[in-house]
């Protein structure tokens, strides 16, 4: 397997756990647990029974007929969208709060950006009764109001960002601040493959079920269970670890993520990180990063909140660097037209984070005879007004 992690936490080049020193013990003692906890019948079970029962799984694997013939190939799109809470940040929530239970934590916090990873988090504290603590840029708060509502009704307490940009990796910087202070009773619940070993190795393993499911359902649908493509958005890079790792050892799928191309990539209002990016230290793991010569984290931009991100997980940066995945910018007017585009062919409105993915079907070229899988990661209705606004300005 030599695109997942090696024992000392790193994909190649990539990841690693590069942590304050008051950090250690609580990182240690996940590293140490982490995988006897997953890999136990006990944690399978509930795990299992989670994700059909609460959260809905399995999610449809559903043949696109007005998109296949539009761009005269065959399109499947995987619906994450159906997920209970509108993607797939809650297979990883799920996933992490039954790790918490059996470490015998009592607190939880998190950080989120546009609050969907905070609205997944929020929910599973409620599902399992345990206090629930949400880092969120002060700005940030202000521009996602409806996701603050949905975590304060489910009784999480929402805390500004106030440093810096007041946004995600401010919260993130916060969300860190917090755990060295409380290293015994709290656990992190990070929303992406990203943070210190073993943080991206575990959540692609909770993600890991949507490959999983797209390898059986397609062995059910065409009688082969791997496609010729699979299209995924990549903020983190959470939902298209999901929708890779499965196929990773299959050298005949090919695996394409698509990243925030914002106003362009050279237009300095992007998340390009693939393109932008050089090695460098964030958060805790060895990746690409968006980042000014004398090594400043640079502001990304993205018209979705969830590309809005600077970096990618190191397992991103490993598929990249040996060109085991390809990655490419997406506009958002790209996005923008392929989120109306699905809406109105297909009726389904797509998160604009998942149109990315959509869109890159204008430039994927497939044969007719070949399979095109997208993860649809999530939905669009916390877009609406930004859809809206969009094409009225048009
Ligand atoms: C958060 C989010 C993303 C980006 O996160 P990844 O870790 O890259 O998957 C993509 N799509 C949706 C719908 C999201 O909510």
């Amino acid at each position: 397997m030599q695109y997942t992690v090696n024992q000392r936490g790193y994909y190649g080049k990539f990841g690693g756990a590069y942590i304050p020193e008051m950090l250690y013990p609580n990182v240690e003692e996940l590293e140490g647990n982490y995988l006897k906890i997953i890999n136990s019948q006990d944690f399978q079970q509930d795990f299992q029974q989670l994700l059909r029962d609460y959260v809905g799984r399995p999610t449809p694997l559903y043949f696109a007929k007005r998109l296949s013939e539009k761009y005269n190939t065959n399109v499947y799109l995987k619906r994450e969208d159906l997920n209970h809470t509108g993607a797939h940040k809650i297979n990883n929530t799920i996933g992490q709060i039954l790790v918490a239970k059996r470490l015998g934590k009592t607190r939880i916090i998190a950080e989120t950006g546009a609050g969907q990873h905070g609205v997944a988090t929020a929910t599973v504290c409620a599902l399992m009764g345990l206090q629930c603590i949400v880092y969120m840029g002060k700005v940030d708060i202000e521009r996602q109001k409806p996701n603050v509502e949905r975590m304060k009704m489910l009784g999480a307490e929402v805390r500004p960002a106030l440093s810096g940009s007041q946004t995600l990796k401010d919260a993130t910087n916060e969300a860190i601040r917090d755990w060295i202070n409380n290293p015994i009773d709290t656990h992190y619940i990070i929303g992406s493959v990203v943070g210190p070993h073993p943080y991206p190795d575990m959540v692609a393993r909770f993600q890991a079920v949507i490959s999983e499911e797209i390898k059986q359902q397609l062995l059910f649908k065409v009688g082969r269970d791997y496609p010729d493509y699979v299209l995924a958005c990549v903020g983190g890079g959470s939902n298209a670890a999901g929708a890779f790792y499965h196929f990773l050892d299959n050298p005949k799928v090919k695996l394409i993520g698509l990243e925030a191309g914002g106003k362009g990539v050279n237009s300095g209002h992007s998340a390009a990180t693939t393109i932008l990016g050089k090695t460098g230290i964030l958060h805790g793991s060895k990746s690409l990063l968006m980042q000014t010569e004398d090594g400043q984290v640079v502001e990304p931009y993205s018209i979705s909140a969830g590309l809005d991100y600077p970096g990618i997980g190191p397992i991103h940066a490993h598929l990249f660097d040996t060109q085991r995945a390809e990655f490419h910018p997406i506009t958002d007017e790209e996005a923008m037209q392929a989120g109306l585009l699905c809406s109105r062919l297909e009726g389904i409105i797509p998160a604009i984070e998942t149109a990315h993915a959509v869109a890159y079907l204008e430039k994927l070229k497939a044969k007719p005879n070949e399979i095109v899988v997208i993860n649809l990661s999530g939905r669009g209705d916390k877009d609406l007004q930004t859809y809206i606004k969009w094409f009225e300005e048009k």
